[in-house]
């Protein structure tokens, strides 16, 4: 079964081919970065704009890196929210009119649960994630800590209290003064982090940055990001640029030992309601991050060094938005006979915790 599936939540134009033996065929993605920087976020009318320029483009070059044509494809997937209503309204309406068009069936997807679900295509089926799993997801719009029992039962252990990782890297970007390039903010601080010119006995120290809420399971970032710019309005006006990467790292320093933290006290808790978890899945585009990855690895041997679990991140580039994520989320709907009406609506909000039930075929 072969699913043509189309993402456009936020400021991403992405168009996926993808089939029911787990081959991504295609995976186009086409960035809007240079069109947001100006103004310190994603602008939802312009990313609209450019989702609508940019998706027939999109479309034709993933038709044809799968080597396809439209009518090849069984199904059409889209991504039904949660995100900026405008933008999920381009995606929607190219995958409704053309399902309807060429009579092929329709399924609205999740984009959290496709996010969480990735390592369930990435992952060779022997390794991949066993439910029940965690799933920390860290992104732009979101950072969850949710229990997953089944493809479409996920429940929420911890939300954040204010902004989300994604958001809180964007602004500690900002604040430090750093260019997005071509990958983004979160990206670009990451980079800043690594940087190799400046010796690290030269980097001044910086007081360590708070973990909010120790012993709850709820995040907190605006703190990380106040942090930063607390620091900054206390310092001589102008930083080095070894100040600046000293900040930057404890910046990500302080990120990392937050989702350890709240990481382990989401398993200790599992494992006092007799939950056992022997998965942890880490997805969304936060967890493109090397450094972070590396640190949660670090994190859950300490916790679990006799009995380790496991930890699966998607590949990087499939931790941002994708729309290969958005057609494995919905094969297995689709496999089920499960399709929606080409008169769906869409869901600008939308909780993980409220998707339907569905009778799942086993996949080969
Ligand atoms: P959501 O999935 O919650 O709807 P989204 O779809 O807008 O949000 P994603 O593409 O999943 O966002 O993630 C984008 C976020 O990830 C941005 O805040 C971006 O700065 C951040 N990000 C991307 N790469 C990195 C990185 N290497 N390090 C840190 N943050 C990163
Ligand atoms: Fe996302």
């Amino acid at each position: 079964f072969t699913v043509l599936a189309f993402e456009s939540s936020a400021d991403d134009t992405c168009v996926a081919v993808v089939n029911s033996s787990r081959k991504i065929l295609s995976n186009v993605v086409v960035k809007q970065h240079d069109l947001h920087e100006g103004f310190g976020g994603i602008h939802p009318s312009v990313a609209i704009e450019a989702h609508q320029r940019n998706l027939p483009g999109a479309v034709r070059r993933a038709l044809d890196d799968a080597r396809m044509k439209v009518n090849d494809v069984d199904g059409i997937a889209f991504t039904r929210g949660p995100g900026i209503g405008g933008c999920l309204s381009v995606s929607s309406n190219a995958a409704k009119s053309l399902a309807a068009s060429l009579h092929k069936p329709l399924v609205g997807v999740h984009h959290m649960q496709a996010h969480a679900l990735t390592p369930l295509l990435t992952t060779p089926i022997s390794e991949g994630p066993r439910f029940p799993f965690l799933t920390l997801l860290i992104s732009g719009g979101h950072t969850l800590l949710l229990l997953a029992t089944s493809h479409t039962a996920f429940r929420v252990l911890a939300t954040t209290a204010d902004a989300s990782i994604g958001r809180s890297f964007d602004k500690a970007a900002r604040l430090l003064g750093l260019a997005w390039g071509t990958k983004g903010p979160g990206a670009a601080l990451e980079q800043f982090c690594l940087n190799t010119d400046i010796d690290s006995a030269d980097l001044p120290q910086i007081p360590p940055f708070p973990v909010p809420m120790p012993g709850k399971l709820a995040f907190s970032f605006a703190c990380l990001h106040s942090s930063v710019e607390r620091y900054i309005a206390s310092s001589p006006s102008s930083l080095s640029q070894a100040h600046k990467v000293a900040i930057a790292r404890e910046f990500q320093n302080a990120a990392a030992r937050q989702l350890c933290a709240k990481l382990v006290l989401g398993l200790e808790k599992s494992a006092l309601r007799g939950i056992k978890i022997q998965d942890v899945v880490v997805s969304g585009g936060v967890a493109s991050n090397s450094f972070l990855r590396a640190r949660q690895v670090g994190c859950l041997d300490e916790y679990s060094p006799d009995e380790p679990i496991k930890l699966l991140f998607p590949p990087p580039e499939l931790c941002t938005d994708n729309a290969a994520m958005i057609a494995w989320a919905s094969m297995h709907r689709f496999l089920a006979g499960d399709y929606d009406d080409y008169t769906i609506d869409l869901r600008p909000k939308w909780s993980i915790e409220t998707l339907p039930a569905v009778h799942t075929v086993p996949l080969e």
